[in-house]
């Protein structure tokens, strides 16, 4: 597994990093969590991406206590601040409270004293930029937080956040949108506003949460234990790929697996390889329901694809691809 340097920073993280959203502390059992984690492990990967959001803080948990034991320096450990984590109505946002309690919270549940990269989750329009960046600022200044990063946030927020960033001295170093062969909107405005602000993208979904795996086949019913058939994963799924379940989608992705098996890939494998052709992303964060999964998807990195084959990708996909930068967020 290659590293990558997060945008501009010193920091370097595996090309293809784990995610526990969904999966840890919810679709998937305690063991199978410390299995995916630990095949990770084994297969060169040390970047683990969480938030406190998921699975209602316990996906935190489950991953500090899988990867007890790790030396500290060896793995970088990503969570995130902002979605509600309580009911209260501190309990959510980007305010200096919440972030502060937040993380102090995370820390204890992933079983560490600092966090690698501290994610806003997403964008708070009802705090100021000012007060969110001076609590990350003193995050870092007081050792909790390495580095920092922001989530689905616009072109425009990035830059604005950037500026203060640099003024306050906070190391704003990452971005982490949704990028796939099917969603691709970050390119035409946050890519480039990223590029000018040294921000590298660790970027969520890269099998568009399955569905460029290939499993899902039209008119056949959902595989069963799939993310789309899982309690635990179908709000999800139905919320951010259920546009993608349908027949033309499907078809065109099917007509992928030709292309996979001729540069002697499986589909998932192309998928996250075409990600990483991306000069500009610095991870792809994958998500696994088995650990069978991660050693497949891993084999995705390190990979070249000609442009003859990425042409080809483009064909196939067309007009099904989402370009729109104001889908963002
Ligand atoms: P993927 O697009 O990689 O989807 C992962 C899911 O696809 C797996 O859980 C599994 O689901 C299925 N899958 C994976 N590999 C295979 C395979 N080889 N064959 C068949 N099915 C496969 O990523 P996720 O959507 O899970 O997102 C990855 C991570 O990104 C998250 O864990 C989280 O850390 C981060 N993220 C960040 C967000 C943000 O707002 N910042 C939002 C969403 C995610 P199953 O087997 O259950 O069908």
């Amino acid at each position: 597994m290659n590293g990558r340097k997060l945008g501009a920073s010193g920091l370097t993280v595996s090309e293809i990093a784990l995610g526990n959203w969904i999966t840890h502390g919810a679709q998937v059992n305690n063991e199978t969590a410390n299995a995916c984690v630990h095949a990770a492990l084994d297969a060169g990967i040390t970047t683990f991406d969480t938030a406190d959001v998921y699975s209602e803080t316990r996906a935190e948990t489950v991953l500090g206590q899988a990867l007890k034991g790790i030396r500290r320096e060896s793995i970088e450990l990503c969570t995130k601040v902002y979605h509600p984590t309580g009911t209260g109505h501190n309990d959510r946002g980007l305010s200096r409270k919440h972030m502060m309690e937040a993380c102090h919270a995370s820390l204890k549940r992933l079983q560490t004293d600092y966090i690698d990269v501290y994610y806003a989750h997403r964008f708070d329009p009802t705090v100021s930029l000012d007060e969110t960046f001076l609590a990350f600022s003193d995050l870092v200044r007081q050792g909790k937080v390495l580095y920092v990063g922001v989530s689905e946030w616009t072109a425009d927020q990035i830059t604005k956040g950037a500026a203060l960033a640099q003024e306050l001295r906070v190391p704003l170093v990452s971005s982490q949108p949704q990028y796939s062969m099917l969603w691709r909107v970050i390119e035409d405005e946050v890519i480039p506003a990223c590029q000018r602000e040294g921000i590298g993208q660790v970027v969520w979904s890269p099998l568009a949460q399955g569905i460029l795996s290939g499993k899902y086949a039209p008119d056949k019913p959902l595989p069963l234990g799939s993310r789309a058939s899982t309690s635990a994963g179908a709000p999800f799924f139905e919320r951010l790929a259920g546009q993608w379940l349908r027949t033309d989608v499907l078809l065109a992705v099917s007509k992928l697996s030709s292309v996979a098996l001729e540069v002697g890939l499986t589909l998932p494998q192309l998928a996250i390889a075409w990600v990483l052709q991306n000069p500009h992303v610095s991870a792809a964060i994958i998500g696994a329901s088995k650990p069978e999964q991660v050693q497949e998807n891993v084999k995705g990195a390190g990979v070249r694809l000609e442009l003859e084959v990425m042409k080809q990708i483009d064909t196939i996909l067309d007009s099904l691809v989402e370009r729109d930068p104001a889908k963002t967020g």
